[in-house]
């Protein structure tokens, strides 16, 4: 650390992209960590702090060329300065002339300034022109004195505004970032060669640093945009390529053959007839799973459209071909309650599953490790963490992974590192397929697009102050029929904070059981609650012994109760679309109808028209697009949530030409080059094993 120090302070020519941004000039440890915060490390990541906007100085000109209501740069002379306090709103006044002409220049309390600006002094200014009494004026114009140290007013005036926070503006980032501008030559190297760039109109990738930092005007910004967003683009799909050519040529599964004899004996299991779209996925499932290459296969659905089924019959198949299978969720409640939907379905049959919590400790926790580990035990079921940590199984055949809402990729790398099972990955979060398919890259998808028939309708209304307490009587009428409510909330406990009604579990919770429903069995469930505690609420309401269940947000995936047919959602504004699409599944599970009420007041637009979408629709493909409208696609979408690095400029939604063709781009690089080792793919090379690491096993072309 020491040497790297000392190398790199000595001179400019030594910094490299890794060089920490400590000691780049003008940072130091104290702004170090404020850019940690904003996770800028490198020389690299500063070069990718990429601006939020951009501002271009009006053209420079002579002041007898100013026209009124134009805007202006001009350079001259301070001519006169005059303060004029005791006016109703004190003002400074100068004079600016160059060789053409003369300007007053106005500063509405301006008194600050008078320490700045000096007689005889060169200034350039810009702003808009007007005319007060007959004469030229600038009001309130932006300005900056040149002298030896400031000898680019250019740079001053125009180029981009930074994310900033409280402790470092977007001037102070500019002034740390440009400077890095005048190394670019040394600093970034080309990744696609002239006749590539020219093909596919892309800039040159050091011209594309420079211009999205100090764009010379708005065509080259959208060129350096372009060629950026395509890097990243084109980084991401490569990294997704190669995996897929890996797991394509060198893992290899346990093949699983599906007979017609344990086809009809997995589905005697199943008290009812799979749907169609689940015989469809199953057949796609199957057919992946009789190779030897790892299958790799994202199962997609709307809550409750019987995904849990289609796993389950796939984890059946791989045991019949004597292998284990293992079955992971986000949380230890849906872990669980996986586990007793499956004993639900393999009551009475010899396959031998177990549900591993954070529970299970100690000489328990060894015994059944060792009986995985000996083959003894035929499905694990757990959450994602517990399963990564230390089990080791014999002969592990198929992973299944429930990603409700994300799509972990690195999580299905690293399991994959000593065995190469067959992995599917479930998620209700609607996707459109080209999307999936693209972002995705190397998944394979499945669709079950209509939900098992027998359910019954969902009615969703958006009630206000004013109908609160006839929607206490209507649910007391449901609740007196012996149906169960659930009841969600925001936050689980107040926060003192002026203003805010936000509703908290805890104080819903004793509202309703001692006020509203004191005849009722009303039970809170929350977060911060111990698991076992958890759990206990949880089988007690799906036994019947709790009416009302008043939880946050906790309830929102996996549970599955068909007598709950109340859900009232408190502050639903709260709330996103896809979130509350997700908690509106708890219901509508059974065959009577269910009721969604969503207790919100707000003028908010936004808040108003996912309400609207809310009641006006169930299907979550629906949802997912006016969800997409709404709020954009950042989030839905966001790179994190599939588990690669984030994008930082480009947008797999928005910018999906280009991603198309970074994507043809890679996919063919791969096929020619696979281990990437040809010398024009040197750079290529380096950038992508500094971006994914070995998370995506990379390591191997190194
Ligand atoms: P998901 O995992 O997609 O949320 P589940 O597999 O948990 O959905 O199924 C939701 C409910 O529908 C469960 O109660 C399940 O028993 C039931 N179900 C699943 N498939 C069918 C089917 N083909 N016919 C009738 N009911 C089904
Ligand atoms: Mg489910």
């Amino acid at each position: 650390m020491q040497d790297v120090t000392e190398e790199q302070t000595q001179g400019k020519g030594s910094v490299t992209l890794s060089t920490p941004v400590q000691y780049v000039k003008g940072v130091g440890p104290a702004r170090a960590a404020t850019f940690e915060r904003l996770g800028v490390r490198t020389v690299e990541d500063l070069l990718e702090y990429f601006p939020r906007d951009w501002v271009f100085a009006p053209e420079r000109i002579k002041i007898a060329q100013m026209k009124p209501q134009e805007p202006a740069a001009i350079v001259g002379l301070v001519e006169s300065i005059d303060y004029q306090r005791y006016r109703r709103q004190p003002l400074l006044e100068a004079i600016v002339s160059d060789e053409t002409g003369v300007c007053r220049i106005v500063w509405f309390h301006g008194g600050y300034l008078r320490d700045q600006l000096q007689l005889g002094q060169l200034v350039m200014l810009s702003g808009k022109a007007t005319v007060f009494k007959h004469q030229l004026q600038m009001t309130n114009p932006k300005f900056m004195m040149l002298d030896e140290r400031h000898t680019e007013p250019d740079r001053y005036f125009s180029g981009g505004v930074y994310p900033a926070t409280a402790h470092l503006s977007s001037r102070q980032i500019k002034k740390i970032i440009l400077p890095l501008l005048d190394h670019l030559e040394e600093l970034i190297d080309e990744f696609h060669d002239e006749s590539y760039r020219k093909e596919a109109s892309l800039i040159g990738r050091k011209e594309a640093f420079a211009w999205i930092h100090m764009p010379p005007d708005e065509r080259k910004l959208a060129q350096a945009k372009r060629r950026l967003k395509y890097d990243e683009l084109f980084l991401m799909q490569l990294g997704l390529a190669l995996r897929r050519y890996r797991t394509q040529h060198y893992a290899s599964a346990v093949p699983c053959t599906l007979s017609d004899e344990i086809d009809s004996r997995i589905r005697r299991r199943f008290p009812f007839l799979l749907t169609h779209d689940q015989d469809a996925c199953i057949a796609e499932i199957a057919e992946d799973m009789g190779r030897t290459r790892p299958m790799n296969r994202l199962l997609q659905g709307d809550v409750g459209s019987g995904k849990t089924v289609v796993a389950l019959y796939a984890a059946l198949l791989a045991i019949a071909n004597k292998t284990q299978a293992a079955i992971m969720a986000p949380t230890e409640i849906l872990a669980s309650q996986h586990f007793l939907s499956m004993e639900r379905y393999l009551k009475g049959s010899q396959v031998r599953r177990v549900l591993i919590t954070g529970g299970l400790t100690g000489k328990k926790r060894q015994e059944v490790l060792t009986q995985i580990g000996q083959g003894e035990i035929d499905i694990v079921v757990g959450t994602v963490a517990l399963l990564q940590k230390d089990i080791e199984f014999q002969n592990l055949g198929l992973v299944v992974i429930d990603e409700q809402h994300k799509f972990g990729v690195h999580q299905r790398a690293e399991l994959r590192k000593e065995s190469a099972p067959h992995g599917l990955v479930m998620t209700a979060t609607p996707i459109p397929r080209t999307l999936a398919m693209t972002a995705f890259g190397d998944l394979d998808v499945s669709v079950i697009a209509h939900c098992p028939p027998g359910r019954g309708a969902i009615v969703t209304r958006w009630v206000d102050r004013r109908d609160r307490q006839r929607a206490y009587d209507f649910m007391r009428d449901r609740l007196r029929a012996k149906k169960q409510a659930y009841v969600i909330c925001p936050r689980i406990a107040a926060v003192e904070e002026t203003g805010n009604d936000i509703k908290a579990a805890t104080d819903t919770w004793k509202e309703l059981s001692e006020e509203v429903f004191p005849e009722f069995n009303v039970a809170l469930l929350h977060g911060r609650m111990p698991s076992p505690e958890k759990q206990q609420i949880m089988t007690d309401f799906r036994k019947g012994r709790i009416d009302v269940l008043v939880s946050t947000v906790v309830v929102e995936v996996g549970v599955d109760v068909p007598n709950a047919t109340i859900m009232v959602i408190e502050t639903a504004d709260r709330f996103g679309l896809a979130q509350l699409h997700q908690l509106r599944g708890r219901i509508g599970r059974g065959e009577s109808k269910s009721y969604c009420l969503l207790f919100a007041e707000t003028d908010n637009e936004v808040a108003t028209s996912r309400l609207q979408v809310m009641t006006r629709t169930n299907d979550g493909f629906e949802i997912a697009e006016q969800d997409l409208r709404i709020r954009g696609p950042g989030e839905l979408f966001s790179a994190r949530q599939h588990g690669l690095p984030d994008l930082k400029i480009a947008n797999i939604v928005d910018d999906l030409d280009l991603l198309m063709l970074a994507r043809r781009h890679a996919f063919r690089m791969v096929t020619e080059d696979p281990a990437l080792r040809q010398p024009e793919h040197a750079n290529i090379r380096r950038a992508l094993l500094a971006r994914f690491g070995g998370s995506l096993g990379l390591a191997d072309i190194a």
